[in-house]
């Protein structure tokens, strides 16, 4: 069935491409060479393969009662390829050794933060590059702001656990404006001090920002500044978007007053990451998966608003690290069939589902058939394995597969008492229930070593079509940017 939507959003890209052609050769003609690329956005979903797009299109169209997809904004861009990913050591490649070729334009080994495979020598970043040339310079996170795909960019250490380190060198980087959830190793020494390092930045010349109310208030005159979300959920991130209340500061968010702050006369980079995309295929949450994936093209829409304003001078490219999680648009037990509509039933995170489970060991009455009845309820609700429209989803064999689940690994019988931390094989096992009956599969709770989607848009987009290698991108950037040294 034809979409009007879809259509209109293909008629403005394609009007807005056809402006900026005529733009290019009008510079052409009267400067005799194209203008550089001045406000680049690089848009990183961690984890972000293919089939989390896909996955994220279709539940858009269930949403709306229709089969098939609707498109996410960079869905629509006009130029797309595919990036490699494999590291200098291992065909599956993780964060900090991706990040790094996407920021460095050199392949290294697993856990380097932009340093080469033995760890003696730093490579100089894409966002290093143009902070010397004059060019401001922003990195922006869902996560910690230490994590390793914001760390790429802006410090160089030979382990991606040193966040202490990583905390130092963000300080010492000079960067116009970071935004994330907060320090995963917020203390530590330093010279033969112990210091703080939301202190350190205060004493060294960053806006510390921690409210929502001086989050509204920083303005451009502030200077360098370090933005932390006021409310973090685990690992010192912003909430999973499924658990964000009202007035939480969101990716979005953070990417506006980004473009508010860095805009001006001598262009900027930006690399924004969706980072908690790669926390929901570890987890296998296919429900919370999709409205990250929301959130994620919601801080896009915010650089496509510049891009509208200023096409013949912005680059906006968004592509991933990495898949996480092996993610199938299908199941072995549903085949051909798909109900991807009811994950909007979900209402919580995996994070918040594994706190009610802990609260039940925890708070057990004695009577364990009428806990697990207690337990069933809030699966029904938060899980959204009951409602209105399907009745139970549960047939009796899952039913007796979460029951024996909750009685050995929640109640303890049988089995010794313990937490469970970041996976509970209770919640995983519901959740697993609940991606199969929307006919979705994961095949690991690993990263998989596909290549990943690069969607781009604006002066020089058309350099990221083909397959083109993940250390390509910076290069790309870079000679668009014109700040690429023999180094490079
Ligand atoms: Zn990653």
């Amino acid at each position: 069935m034809i979409n009007r939507k879809y259509f209109l959003r293909i008629l403005w890209i394609t009007i807005w491409i056809l402006a900026a052609h005529i733009n290019i050769l009008a510079n052409t003609y009267y400067e005799g060479e194209p203008k550089n690329v001045k406000y680049v956005f690089l848009f990183i979903g961690d984890g972000m393969g293919h089939a989390q797009v896909s996955t994220t299109e279709a539940y858009l169209a269930a949403l709306k009662g229709n089969t098939g997809f609707e498109p996410l904004n960079f869905s629509g861009f006009p130029h797309i390829g595919q990036s490699t990913t494999y590291a200098n050591n291992r065909l599956i490649t993780g964060s900090a050794a991706a990040g790094t070729a996407l920021a460095t334009g050199k392949k290294t080994n697993i856990n380097r933060i932009s340093m080469d495979p033995a760890a003696t020598v730093p490579y100089e970043t894409i966002a290093e590059k143009a902070k010397k040339q004059g060019f401001k310079v922003g990195i922006v996170t869902s996560v910690s702001i230490d994590h390793a795909t914001p760390a790429v960019f802006y410090a160089h250490q030979p382990d991606r656990d040193m966040y202490f380190e990583i905390g130092i060198d963000l300080i010492n980087s000079g960067f116009d404006y970071f935004a994330g959830g907060g320090f995963l190793i917020p203390d530590g020494m330093w010279n033969d001090q112990e210091v703080n390092l939301t202190t350190l930045a205060a004493e060294k010349g960053y806006a510390v920002v921690n409210s929502a109310e001086a989050f509204r208030n920083l303005k451009p005159g502030n200077g360098k500044s370090l933005v932390l979300s006021p409310r973090t959920a685990g690992g010192a991130s912003l909430p999973y978007a499924i658990d964000t209340h009202p007035g939480d500061l969101t990716l979005a968010d953070f990417t506006a007053k980004g473009i508010e702050m860095l805009s001006g006369d001598e262009g900027f980079f930006m690399m924004i990451e969706g980072g908690k995309i790669d926390w929901l295929g570890h987890a296998n949450d296919a429900a919370s998966l999709v409205r990250e994936m929301i959130a994620f093209s919601e801080a896009v829409d915010k650089a496509l608003d510049f891009y509208h304003e200023y096409p013949e001078n912005t680059l906006i490219i968004v592509t991933s690290d990495h898949e996480t999680g092996g993610l199938s648009l299908g199941h072995v037990a549903t085949k051909y069939e798909t109900n991807v509509e009811l994950l909007k039933y979900q209402r919580s995170s995996v994070e918040e589902l594994n706190k009610i489970v802990a609260h039940f060991r925890v708070n057990q009455s004695g009577d364990s058939e009428e806990d697990f009845n207690r337990m069933l309820r809030a699966l029904e609700f938060d899980l959204g394995l009951h409602n209105r429209k399907y009745g139970t989803l549960l047939d009796d064999e899952e039913m007796a597969v979460l029951k024996e689940l909750f009685m050995t690994t929640v109640m303890g019988i049988g089995t010794e008492k313990g937490s469970y931390g970041y996976s509970e094989p209770f919640m995983a096992k519901a959740i697993e229930i609940m991606n199969k009956k929307a006919g979705i599969a994961w095949g690991t709770g690993s990263h998989t070593g596909v290549n990943v989607p690069v969607y781009a848009i604006g002066t020089g987009a058309e350099r990221f079509t083909g397959v083109i290698d993940n250390t390509d991108i910076p290069k790309i950037i870079g000679e668009l940017m014109g700040v690429l040294s023999s180094e490079f």
